[in-house]
C-alpha cells in the first residue's frame, strides 16, 4: 500500500479517554470496517472527500505542524479504522518514530492481527470494546480479546459508548473480558452524545449501575464524556 486515504490531518484537543485536553495532531484515515449508529463522523468516514497521501508526504506534513504548532502530546492515528491501513502504518510509524513522535492508536478493537504488526511503534492504544446495542451490529468478543491480549502490552485503555439501549449484561460482558486479561487496564465509560439517530443519551441510573458494576471487578473506572461536543471544537 503505497498510499493512504487521509480525509483530515489537524491539530486539536483529544476529546476521549484518559488523554481528555492533551493536544494532538489528528490523521483521520478514511473508511471504516463498522458501520455504529451514533458515528459522529460518518460523513467523513464514508463519504469523502480524502486525499491519497504517500508516507514521506505524511512524514514531511506531520513535522510542518510540529514545527508550526507544537509541541503536541502525541500524534492520533483515527479515523475511521485507521488498522485498515496496517501495512501503510508499518512503514510511517518507525519513521515518525525516528522523529520523536509519541502515537496513539484510536481504534475499534477488531482487528488483532493487524494491531500485532504495528504494536512495536505505538505508544498508546485507546480501544473501543463495541456493545451490539450500541453499534446495531454484531459482537465481537472474540475480535476484542485477542485485541486486549495484543495490546496490553502498549498503554492500552478501553472504552465502551453506552446509551439508553445498553443492556447490563453487554457491560458485565465487557467488564469480565478486560477482568480476563488485567484488571488494572483503564475502563472508560462514554455516555453516547445524541447525534444523527440517536436521539437521547443513556439515563443517569443506568450510567451508574454499569459503572459500579464496573468498579466492584476493575481497579481504574471512570466515565467521561465527549470534550469536543462540549465545547464545540473539531
Ligand atoms: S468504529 Fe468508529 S469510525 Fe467506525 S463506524 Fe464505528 S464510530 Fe464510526
Amino acid at each position: 500500500m503505497d498510499k493512504a486515504k487521509i480525509s483530515e490531518l489537524f491539530c486539536s484537543l483529544q476529546g476521549e479517554g484518559i488523554y481528555w485536553g492533551k493536544k494532538q495532531i489528528f490523521v483521520r484515515f478514511y473508511s471504516c470496517n463498522m458501520k455504529c449508529v451514533y458515528c459522529d463522523e460518518e460523513e467523513k468516514t464514508f463519504h469523502g472527500p480524502y486525499e491519497e497521501i504517500d508516507v514521506e508526504t505524511l512524514r514531511n506534513r506531520l513535522l510542518l505542524l510540529e514545527l508550526e504548532n507544537g509541541p503536541f502530546h502525541s500524534i492520533s492515528l483515527t479515523g475511521g479504522e485507521p488498522l485498515l491501513y496496517a501495512d501503510f502504518l508499518k512503514r510511517l510509524s518507525p519513521l515518525l518514530k525516528e522523529d520523536g513522535f509519541r502515537l496513539y492508536l484510536e481504534t475499534n478493537g477488531t482487528y488483532p492481527e493487524r494491531l500485532r504488526e504495528v504494536i512495536s511503534w505505538m505508544d498508546i492504544i485507546a480501544m473501543d470494546i463495541k456493545l451490539p446495542t450500541a453499534t446495531h451490529d454484531r459482537a465481537f468478543w472474540k475480535e476484542h480479546r485477542e485485541f486486549l491480549e495484543v495490546g496490553r502490552r502498549k498503554g492500552l485503555f478501553v472504552k465502551i459508548v453506552v446509551t439508553a439501549e445498553t443492556a447490563f449484561e453487554e457491560v458485565e460482558r465487557a467488564i469480565e473480558e478486560v477482568a480476563r486479561v488485567d484488571c488494572t487496564i483503564p475502563f472508560i465509560l462514554q455516555p453516547v452524545t445524541p447525534y444523527g439517530e440517536v436521539a437521547e443519551t443513556i439515563p443517569e441510573k443506568s450510567l451508574f449501575s454499569f459503572e459500579q458494576r464496573a468498579r466492584s471487578v476493575l481497579k481504574d473506572v471512570r466515565v467521561i464524556s465527549q470534550l469536543h461536543k462540549l465545547v464545540g471544537i473539531l
